[in-house]
């Protein structure tokens, strides 16, 4: 499917109208849907859409464009600043033309399916939970139909349940690497009121977004030389964006919350006394 809704995206009325109306599915429960190139409404969905990354879809994208990181942010994203913004919001930027239409739509459908985001797998699906706490999503989320009136595929006779349906759009990888993200942005330090500086706003968007930066400042900076990493893990990272980004969750978690997550070599307190770490 092309698909054009983003549930994590919604604003804060739509989330409001979608907790309060929208009946909510669990895993068994059977919805209609088929999208396929017969359908009157094909690549109709795949324009003018909020379709909100996460570090993972930038990953998967980018590597299957065979892009640098920053090159493909520059291209393909907008990031839209506004004073109570706590975490970086990445948009998938469309077209400038009077379509707005996806990068990334074709005639054929979705040109880089097999790497297409999250929001575009999930569809018509969106998930939502009553309270975004660092454990609330966990129990207390539900899914529930996008039901656009443009699309067609709710017309189609074909029958999935919601397991089915996950499961054939591969969402669990996504899912997988959606948890960390999550853990930062939902960290207690944001939920009791805390506001990161600037340059640590700018830290936690690089790392989880722009992977070839970031690898520059591990194996560029001091960095492996004050803190204990495995070397296997070093190895890995070095060409493995995810494990880069495995390293950039820890990496995060010390140097923006202070959690053990990192260890610093025996010598490096005392090296770096008076020092402030690079990017920590
Ligand atoms: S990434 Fe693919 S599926 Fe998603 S909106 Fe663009 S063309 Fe459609
Ligand atoms: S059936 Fe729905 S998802 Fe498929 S192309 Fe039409 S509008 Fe998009």
């Amino acid at each position: 499917m092309s698909g054009p809704q983003c549930s994590c995206g919604a604003g804060a009325e739509l989330r409001e109208k979608i907790l309060a109306e929208a009946p909510r599915l669990g895993p068994g429960d059977v919805f209609r849907f088929a999208c396929h190139p017969g359908v009157s409404c094909y690549n109709r969905c795949c324009a003018d859409v909020n379709i909100f990354l996460s570090p993972y879809d930038v990953l998967r994208m980018r590597k299957r464009l065979g892009m640098d990181s920053g090159e493909f942010l520059r291209k393909y994203t907008l990031l839209p600043v506004h004073k109570e913004m706590k975490t970086p919001a990445v948009l998938l930027r469309m077209n400038d033309d009077a379509a707005k239409t996806c990068p990334f739509v074709c005639e054929k459908g979705c040109s880089i399916y097999a790497d297409r985001p999250w929001p575009c797998r999930m569809f018509p699906l969106g998930l939502a939970a009553q309270k975004d706490t660092p454990d609330g999503w966990q129990g207390e989320r539900f899914y529930f139909l996008l039901k656009e009136e443009v699309c067609q595929g709710f017309h189609e006779a074909r029958e999935w349940t919601v397991a089915q349906w996950l499961e054939d759009q591969k969402v669990d990888e996504y899912d997988r690497w959606g948890e960390p993200y999550k853990e930062l942005t939902l960290h207690p330090f944001f939920e009791g009121g805390g506001v990161l500086p600037p340059e640590k706003l700018h830290m936690l968007y690089t790392a989880c977004y722009d992977l070839d930066a970031f690898r520059r400042f591990v194996f560029e900076s001091t960095l492996l030389e004050r803190f204990e990493v495995d070397a296997d893990f070093v190895e890995q990272m070095r060409y493995d964006d995810e494990e880069l980004l495995r390293f950039a969750f820890l990496w995060l978690r010390f140097s923006l919350f202070g959690e053990r997550t990192m260890m610093l070599k025996d010598g490096a307190i005392e090296a770096i006394k008076g020092k402030p770490a690079q990017g920590g």
